[in-house]
């Protein structure tokens, strides 16, 4: 087959590099199993995004040895027309596109062959205008639900036939393949049509069918009917539905045995709290990269943790403190956390709940035997993660599409409760209704059994799909015989 040279093109937030860089990981590994070919990969950064958890990626690949090299693509001025995050990352994308398309080109003239293909963010469909061109097929790489990725299919055609606002719609949203969604569970970005954060996604949605094919991270037997609906083009009526491959779970590399679990960095303390804590016994609160509560929500949730009686361990953001003034300095200084939990909380939880206000080592702590439940912002990165080692999830989702796993992980997947989260209060949950989401998740009636019993199933199933033979494995391998035969037309 000659060279093989894929180039990769992630949008610059943290989540998004990562699980790019270590879905590259997996076709490298893949490629090597199936041909002696030579093989490379070139992952283009956009700007200087720079985190410790990107670093920290970019510097196990390169101590790997595995042919994949980064390029830092030039700085552009960042988008200042945007309406929020969602519209500020698609415009900067486009912006980036002429030096990508340089990037590109560049790599083709230097390489002995064309470019097999380019693998792009949803963010970054711009790359479509000149691939043609250039002979490249041009891929997705989906980061987060098929549920999410079957509504950005479907929302141009939502688009046509609702012109109201969602939560002006009477009835739930049907979308192909997904239970129903009320109004008030679309995607935060979407609550306003005529911000530029919607209109990004109507138009990236639309432009997946001009695609060589979408990889998603999922697998087939987490989301089976939405998986089918959307591989059935039900999604884009009177369109050309391009190929999907479920790929998933891909995770970042320190979650399965390359953390702190294997010894080369120093133990977290709340690990060693957790060996302390009868197996199964512990709830596990975490929000993501972004989630921070305001001083008021977090005394709800103090009281909601400590009425439930049950052990936890809480990763906690405070959105108007800093994480060093939350830290306790000196005996006889107490920290700012004091100053939102409820007067007493910490002594009286002593030895049965711990709170941590620093980055959690979040899949260690998930792979402890002493954790039974997981409270998330329904990130799907976190999600995924859960499912890997088989601890049910009881949804608060916060932002970006969190609403919409929040109910499919629920509705569709059964991998979690919900709790009655007061969208338009800024996600507001009481602390009775804390308790009562904890006691069912951690408790033995039948709700708590039923999601326990389906996330050990997943946890499986998720296991199963990567190894040789299972479902994810499989569509790999086809994948990439697509991509070292396939030019684009
Ligand atoms: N994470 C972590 N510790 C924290 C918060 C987050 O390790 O205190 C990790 C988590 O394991 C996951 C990622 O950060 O891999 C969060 O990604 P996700 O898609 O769940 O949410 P986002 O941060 O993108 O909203």
């Amino acid at each position: 087959m000659g060279e093989n040279k894929l180039v990769l093109l992630p949008s610059p937030a943290v989540g998004h590099i990562i699980t790019m860089v270590e879905m590259g990981k997996l076709l490298f590994r893949r490629h090597s199993d199936t041909s002696a070919a030579h093989f490379s990969i070139t992952i283009l950064l956009p700007g200087p995004a720079s985190a410790p958890a990107v670093d920290a990626c970019i510097n196990s690949v390169e101590a790997s040895g595995l042919d994949i090299e980064f390029r830092r693509l030039p700085r552009v001025d960042p988008p200042t027309d945007n309406d929020g995050p969602e519209d500020f990352t698609s415009l900067l994308m486009q912006k980036l596109m002429p030096h990508v398309k340089y990037a590109v080109a560049d790599i083709q003239r230097l390489s002995a062959a064309p470019v097999a293909a380019l693998i792009v963010d949803f963010y970054a469909t711009g790359a479509l205008d000149f691939t043609r061109e250039l002979g490249v097929p041009c891929y997705v790489y989906f980061t987060t639900s098929a549920a999410f990725l079957a509504l950005m299919l479907y929302l141009p055609t939502l688009h046509e036939n609702f012109p109201m606002e969602f939560e002006e719609m009477e009835e739930a949203v049907h979308i192909p393949g997904v239970c129903p969604i009320l109004p008030l569970s679309m995607p935060a970005p979407f609550m306003s049509k005529k911000s530029g954060r919607y209109t990004c996604f109507v138009h990236h949605g639309r432009r997946f069918c001009e695609l060589d094919g979408i990889i998603i991270n999922t697998f087939a037997e987490l989301q089976p009917e939405t998986l089918r609906a959307v591989e059935k083009g039900l999604c884009v009526p009177g369109r050309w539905m391009p190929p999907v491959f479920p790929v998933g779970t891909v995770l970042a590399s320190h979650v399965d045995g390359g953390g702190a679990s294997n010894g080369r960095l120093r133990r977290h303390e709340c690990l060693a709290w957790l060996d302390e804590q009868p197996a199964g016994s512990v709830v596990f609160l975490c929000f993501g990269s972004r989630g921070s509560f305001e001083a008021v929500q977090v005394a709800e949730m103090a009281k909601g943790l400590e009425r439930s009686g049950h052990r936890f361990l809480w990763a906690l953001r405070v959105a108007s403190l800093k994480e060093a003034e939350l830290v306790m300095r000196q005996p006889e200084e107490p920290s700012r956390l004091e100053e939102v939990l409820p007067k007493g909380f910490t002594e009286r939880t002593k030895g049965r709940g711990m709170v941590l206000v620093s980055w959690a080592p979040q899949a260690d702590i998930l792979a402890h035997l002493a954790v039974r439940g997981f409270v998330t912002h329904c990130g799907w990165n976190s999600c995924l993660e859960s499912l890997w080692f088989g601890v049910p999830m009881l949804g608060w989702p916060l932002y970006a599409e969190q609403h919409l796993n929040a109910v499919v992980m629920a509705e569709d997947m059964g991998v979690a409760l919900r709790l009655e989260v007061e969208r338009e209060k800024g996600n507001w949950v009481g602390a009775e209704e804390l308790e009562r989401g904890v006691g069912k998740l951690m408790g033995e009636g039948e709700e708590g059994r039923r999601v326990r019993a389906k996330a050990k199933e997943m946890m499986a199933a998720s296991r199963r799909a990567g190894e040789e033979g299972g479902s994810s494995f499989v569509t790999m391998k086809k994948l990439l015989v697509e991509l070292l035969t396939k030019r684009a037309p």
